[in-house]
């Protein structure tokens, strides 16, 4: 453990600093001790940048606004005060305020008719998310600490049901939540938790185990530093299990799968154990065979691969809509004759009516349709069906039949080998029939 002697520093804090100290207090005194040991996940690069994007069109939807952006703290602090105290008109991006050692910067700060202000935080979620209404009282503590007469205090999230009508009109792109009626208790509490905070970044590495706060609300940046004592887990986890069932047995205090019988699972767990620790693959052919008997021919094993960009990139589309940029598609003959067709766009052109037209070119009408996870499949055709009408008569019948798009039933389906659970995890779609098994998850 890292020990640090910081008795007489009075600690400068930030909202994020604070949100670091809500879900960890370790996490805060690393990131302020111990940078060095941070590990950002893969995903953080494309989170920030969503968030830039994000941030940058909220601003671009208020054309009279002005920018804080100094390039000192305390020159913004001084723009911000100069701004408002000038009686700037518009709204302010960025103003900053500073209260206690605590700095916050405000992503909109807007004026209300008949006096007052309203302050609305950016985010790209689709909704409100617990972890803003910390954010957001802690904007506000600091913001009335330092004089501003706050009317409205809002989360401005992305409105899902927003539809890029023309390229580059984001206009309704966003939603407020006001969150300031609702927030008092949580406004009252900042002054003993900034003080809490500050206790704990002058004292030693504080102790924490791991647990779910660690990736909850954000993935945390130290999991790798915090992770090297711990012993190494087993090879087969009992969170290997479909359905969340390991957990069951975690809170019980088994990590091992290896260590449970047979006698304790149900049907199928029995047998993903029996595989696991056997080395033998489960092929309930003839159970597969006997589901299958009614699907009609030819049959089409479909899978998409889809983006779902925060900000709707091509006309017509909406926030994080899965846009299938890629399909695989294996047609299968009666009498087992099997072709592979494949669709994919890489040009950054919207992607759909070129993937609409392959899969009506390629799929032959009256093919039964299977996809794993048949639910979004259904979905991306039932988008595409909508987006174009013309093509409607052919991916219509698709996601409407019942008997089609159907998951193969994992109930008789199971492929168990040691090495098909580990995979299962990972893999989102099956394999074709090839071998008629289906993996478990
Ligand atoms: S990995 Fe977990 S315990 Fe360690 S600092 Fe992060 S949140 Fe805290």
């Amino acid at each position: 453990m890292t020990q640090i002697r910081t008795a007489t520093r009075r600690f400068g804090l930030s909202k994020s600093k604070i949100t670091a100290f809500e879900q960890c207090p370790k996490k805060l005194w690393l990131a302020t001790h111990r940078p060095d040991l941070a590990e950002q996940d893969e995903g953080a690069e494309a989170r920030f940048a969503t968030g830039n994007a994000v941030g940058e069109i909220a601003c671009a939807l208020h054309p009279g606004g002005v920018m804080v952006d100094p390039p000192s703290l305390s020159e913004a602090l001084a723009k911000t005060s100069s701004l408002i105290s000038g009686g700037h008109p518009g709204p302010i991006f960025e103003a900053t305020f500073e209260h206690d050692g605590v700095l916050v910067r405000v992503d909109v700060l807007e004026k209300v008719e008949g006096g007052g202000w309203a302050a609305a935080e950016v985010k790209s979620s689709g909704k409100v998310k617990d972890y803003h209404r910390g954010d957001l009282a802690t904007q506000v503590w600091v913001m009335r600490e330092a004089g501003i007469d706050l009317k409205r205090a809002a989360i401005r999230h992305i409105d899902t049901k927003f539809v890029l009508l023309r390229e580059g009109d984001y206009a309704g792109l966003f939603t407020d939540a006001d969150l300031l009626p609702e927030l008092e208790d949580t406004i009252s509490t900042r002054s003993a938790l900034v003080a809490e905070a500050r206790a704990a970044l002058s004292s030693e590495e504080p102790e924490r185990e791991m647990g779910d706060h660690c990736s909850a609300p954000f993935a945390c940046e130290f999991a790798v530093y915090c992770s090297r004592d711990l012993p190494q887990g087993p090879e087969w986890p009992v969170t290997v299990l479909p359905y969340g069932a390991g957990k069951r047995w975690l809170e019980r205090g088994i990590n091992d799968l290896l260590d449970l019988a047979e006698a304790d699972l149900n049907h199928r767990h029995a047998r993903i154990l029996a595989a696991t620790r056997d080395g033998i693959p489960f092929h309930d052919a003839e159970g597969a065979r006997k589901a299958m008997a009614g699907w009609g021919w030819p049959r089409a094993w479909l899978d998409f691969e889809t983006v779902a960009p925060a900000v709707p990139r091509w006309v017509g589309t909406r926030p994080y809509q899965q846009i299938p940029f890629q399909f695989s598609l294996h047609l299968e003959r009666r009498g087992g004759r099997m072709t592979h067709h494949e669709f994919l766009s890489c040009d950054g052109t919207d992607p759909r009516w070129a993937c609409a037209e392959a899969l009506v070119e390629n799929i032959p009408q009256g093919a039964t349709i299977i996809a794993y996870n048949a639910a979004f499949e259904r979905s991306v055709l039932r988008d595409l069906a909508a987006s174009f009408p013309d093509l409607a008569p052919r991916l219509e019948p698709w996601p409407r039949r019942r008997s089609i798009c159907c998951p193969l039933p994992a109930t008789i389906g199971i492929t168990a080998t040691s090495a098909a659970v580990g995979r299962s995890r990972r893999c989102s779609r099956p394999s074709p029939p090839s071998s008629i098994t289906a993996h478990s998850r």
